[in-house]
Order: structure tokens, then sequence, then C-alpha cells
């Protein structure tokens, strides 16, 4: 049988979540704020008969709304299971076995999995010191992709405008600019797509919109670029259940997203204060979440979990910044919550230092 599975499958790793029963669990960067109270109403109120159809197959209604939510009228919309869905559908849809994707490192950990899944060829290029992206380096390995996440997953740093911009004019092949975290920055660079037909930006609902439990994410740019990856990508991959709570709450809870959102950027702030005044390294965030490069990151991690407090251990990261340098490449990522949560956090990590 072993000998059966395709090569780059055999040695994928099943994902970790790293997460526990009746724990607080701030490791996958999901609101702990909860999904929109109206998006749970619609979503009790499903009748039978839209449980038993097929959903439309590519679906539409929600792509006008998605539109109208990042207020480019004239993009294309292409939504898929999460946006894991939309990152492999790009993949699929321009890389040929064999061809390269640049990304910089450390970034999304799904990427390398994806690039593996389609063949392609992975190159890692390392963040400039000062933490922005090194674009004349990612155009420089002239890649058929070049994949850009900002704010980036894990730091959660935010790339310069101008690199970014750098990158999107002169990269050879098609760019892919993941902004998952983007209603937790203060840059907006949606109207980026405007600047060239080879940028597909994408997006979740997953964080801000508090539904990652319904898989839903999206991806806009040129009618050119969302058609390859709809066909790559399929019919029916978005559930009527995901497609009836995004479309409502991008009509009646943008309201509540934004006030969400503000909330976690205010604790974040707090946060991050917080923990430099425990004498720990945290780099500036831009998302939902903050980076603690710290040498101490795995005794931290432990007493952490004893405590019954889930964050996300990264280890083995390359060492080009100067904080992940100072650790050693470990660190840990610690999602933003309501400020009771964040208490009860700051709480066991005073006694996990104590201890590490
Ligand atoms: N991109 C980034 C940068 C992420 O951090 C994540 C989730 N952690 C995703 C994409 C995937 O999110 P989803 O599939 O839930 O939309």
């Amino acid at each position: 049988m072993s000998d059966l599975i395709r090569r780059e499958v055999a040695g994928l790793p099943l994902y970790d979540t790293d997460s526990g029963a009746n724990a607080i669990d701030l490791s996958d960067n999901t609101s702990l704020w909860g999904a929109p109270p109206a998006a749970l109403r619609v979503l009790r109120e499903m009748s039978s008969a839209a449980i038993a159809r097929y959903p439309s197959s590519y679906s539409s209604e929600l792509q006008g709304a998605i539109k109208r939510y990042v207020g480019l009228d004239t993009a294309s919309v292409v939504v898929g299971c999460g946006s894991d869905d939309i990152l492999d559908s790009t993949m699929r849809a321009f890389g040929s076995p064999g061809d390269r994707i640049a990304c910089c490192s450390p970034t999304f950990v799904m990427i390398p999995v994806f690039a593996k899944l389609n063949a392609l060829e992975l190159s890692a290029v390392p963040f400039m010191p000062d933490g922005d992206i090194d674009a004349e380096e990612l155009v420089a390995r002239r890649s058929k992709i070049t994949y850009l996440c900002s704010p980036n997953n894990p730091t959660g740093v935010a790339a310069s405008r101008a690199a970014i911009e750098f990158v999107v004019d002169r990269a050879e092949g098609v760019v892919v600019l993941d902004c998952a975290y983007a209603e937790f920055s203060s840059e907006r660079l949606d109207d980026l797509v405007s600047r060239s037909e080879r940028l597909i930006i994408v997006r979740t609902f997953s964080k801000a919109f508090g539904m990652a439990g319904l898989r839903l994410g999206y991806g806009f740019g040129s009618p050119k670029i969302i058609d390859a990856v709809a066909r790559a990508r399929g019919p029916y991959k978005v559930t009527r259940v995901a497609e009836l709570a995004a479309f409502t709450a991008l009509s009646e809870s943008q309201e509540w997203v934004r006030e969400h959102a503000a909330l976690a950027v205010e604790n974040r702030e707090r946060l991050t204060r917080l923990l430099r005044q425990l004498g720990l390294v945290v780099l500036s965030s831009d998302a939902n979440f903050v980076f603690v490069p710290t040498e101490h990151a795995r005794a931290i991690h432990a007493a952490l979990r004893a405590r019954g407090v889930w964050v996300r251990l990264l280890s083995g990261m390359p060492t080009d910044l100067p904080e992940l340098a100072a650790s050693r490449g470990v660190a840990l990522r610690i999602g933003v919550g309501p400020w009771d949560v964040m208490e009860t956090l700051i709480t066991a990590l005073r006694e996990a230092l104590e201890c590490a």
C-alpha cells in the first residue's frame, strides 16, 4: 500500500492543533468573542430544504456582498472552504510540478505544505533585519508564484506598503497577498489589486468575523486570475450554511465585526505593554495575536499548559530576525481575546516565568 501513495503526500504529517478541551485556547488566532449574533440567528432559522439541496456552485450572491465589503466593484471574487482552499487552489491553478514558489520565512505554516502537495519548489527568503520583507530578493527569485503575508503569521508584523508594491509591480509570475488579519491592521491593501492583473488578495471569515468553524475564505483580483483559481477550486466547495452565515454577517454585522476588531487591537496593545513590563520581547503586531521570541519558550509553554492556557510554541525558525537570533529560533504566539481572558493568561504567565 505505502508504495501507492504519491511521494509528495507520503511524508506529510497530519496537522497538529496543539490545544486541549476545557483549556483557554489562545493557540489559533480565532475569535474569542464568538460569531456575529445575526449569523447565529440565520443558522438557527435555516430550513430543511436549504440543507437538502446543493449550494450554489460558486456562491455568486456572497461574491457580490464581498465586493461591496472590500469596496471594489470591478474586482472578481472566488470563495473557498477557508482561505486555505484559496491558497491551495491558486497554487494548483498556476504552479506546474517543479515550478518555484517564493515566500518569506517564517510565514504561514500551510504554505510549505500546500507547496509540497502541489509538487512546487519552495524558495524561502529571509526577512530584513528591520523586520520588513526583502522585496528585491523576492523578485530576484523569479518564481511562478510569490506569496506574501501581511500582517504576517506567525510574527504579526505588517510589511511596508512600498515593499509590497515593489513585489507586485516587478515579480514575474503571480503574486498572492494573504491578508487574513487585515481587519486588525491600520494598513488597507485591498486597492492594490488594481495595480496588477497578476495579484490575488486572500482574506477570511475565520478571524475578525469569528466563523472559523464554518470554513470560509475568499480571494479577489482581476477577472483573469480569479477565473483560473475558481476553475482549479471546482464547484460546491462552500456549504450553504457557511454562505448564508457570511452573507448575513456582511449585510447586518459589519459594525459588530468592526467593534470587536477594535477591541482586539486595544487589548493587543495593552497585552504587548504588559508582556514587555514582564521583561519579554514582543514584536509590534498588526494582527490579533502577539509574537514573543524567547529562549524559554518551551518551558513557558509547558507551564502555561499545566495551568490550562494553550498558546502556540514555534521552534526551528530561521534566525535572520535579530529577535529570533537572540531566542535561538523559538517563540510563543499568543492570541488576543477579551480582557478577562488576557488577565487569566497574565496570571498564569507570571507563575510560568517564575518556573522558567
Ligand atoms: N492565512 C493565514 C496567514 C492564516 O494565519 C490562516 C489561519 N491561521 C489562514 C490563511 C487560513 O485560514 P482559514 O483557512 O481559516 O481561512
